[in-house]
């Protein structure tokens, strides 16, 4: 049986960083779930499909084909054989992601292809509904969250390291419009788990929120 860690929590919360970081502590793979709807976002995007045209994304997801490999233990996301790593972490297509991720073509195709993942590999997930819907018997579930405004400062400092514009409050409106949307849609809403620990990190440095989740495996 392989072993499964799944991290769900709201946009910021430093998820991806730490899945990558216990992933790689335990010699497990790191599945950025969000990547994958992304990449379907992206898609529509291209495809000139507005956020709010959820007929037009259930029939093009149909021809979106997204899988993913690693490369020196990066995940690398396909679209249609195509590498969008370089693509996806944008502000438009997180928005995007969060419209048409309440789509149920959409998620029906992702969560097979992450079911499937999690069945071959140990894994670490990170997402929104990982420990309520992909994997409800994953050994160890965590909700990570952080402030809002902790989240928004985070997020600020990546984009302006990259060299992007942008502006704090800005950045902590789209994170919490965003939140909102993912918390209230009707499908695999954003919620806790019964049985996932909580773990704010509003405090912690990414080395105890690292070692608190090792810790709960062992
Ligand atoms: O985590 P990330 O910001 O990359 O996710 C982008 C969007 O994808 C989220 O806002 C959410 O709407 C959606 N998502 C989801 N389920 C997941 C992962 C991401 O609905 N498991």
């Amino acid at each position: 049986m392989s072993y499964s860690i799944a991290i769900d929590g709201p946009a910021g919360a430093g998820k991806s960083t730490i899945a990558k970081l216990i992933a790689k502590k335990k010699g497990y793979i790191y599945v950025d779930t969000g990547a994958m709807y992304r990449a379907m976002a992206l898609y529509f995007i291209e495809q000139g499909i507005g956020a709010e045209e959820q007929e037009k994304i259930s029939e093009a997801a149909a021809s979106a084909d997204v899988t993913i490999s690693y490369e020196n233990q990066e995940q690398i996301v396909w679209l249609n054989g195509r590498n969008v790593n370089g693509l996806i972490r944008t502000e438009e297509v997180g928005k995007m992601a969060s419209s048409s991720s309440a789509n149920p073509e959409v998620r029906r195709k992702l969560v097979e292809l992450q079911q499937a993942l999690a069945k071959r590999e140990n894994v670490v997930m990170d997402g929104r509904d990982i420990g309520t819907c992909v994997l409800p018997d994953a050994n160890v579930k965590v909700y990570l969250t952080a402030a809002s405004h902790v989240r928004a400062i985070r997020r600020y400092e990546e984009l302006k390291a990259k060299g992007q514009e942008c502006e704090l409050d800005v950045i902590e409106k789209d994170i919490v419009d965003r939140d909102y949307q993912d918390m209230h849609r009707a499908l695999s809403p954003l919620r806790q788990a019964k049985d996932a620990v909580l773990l704010d990190s509003s405090a912690m440095t990414i080395e105890q929120v690292a070692d608190a989740i090792i810790r709960l495996c062992d």
